[in-house]
């Protein structure tokens, strides 16, 4: 019981750092559009580099595959994963 309950509040505190993690992301992105030409083109130039990992994800999620840290690697068997959407909307 103890166990169990430990395990979910580890994964409950995974999940945590991944939203904070979106959160961040999308405050920076609002700061972005709110940002200068030269900070815009700083993060284009970023962008750049983080499109190609992406480009890798968003192929391996429509292989059917998770990309969420939980799941990472393991069949989604046909089922939309919303932390993986959410990493993909990014
Ligand atoms: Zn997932």
């Amino acid at each position: 019981m103890g166990e169990e309950i430990e395990a979910r509040l580890a994964w409950l505190e995974k999940e945590l750092e991944m939203l904070t993690a979106c959160v961040r992301d999308l405050r920076a992105e609002l700061a972005r559009t709110k940002g200068t030409a030269a900070d815009k083109e700083k993060t284009e130039e970023r962008q750049q580099v983080l499109g190609e990992g992406y480009a890798n994800l968003a192929r391996l999620y429509q292989e059917g595959y998770h990309i969420c840290p939980m799941h990472f690697g393991t069949l989604r068997r046909g089922e939309e994963c919303l932390v993986c959407t959410m990493l993909l909307r990014r």
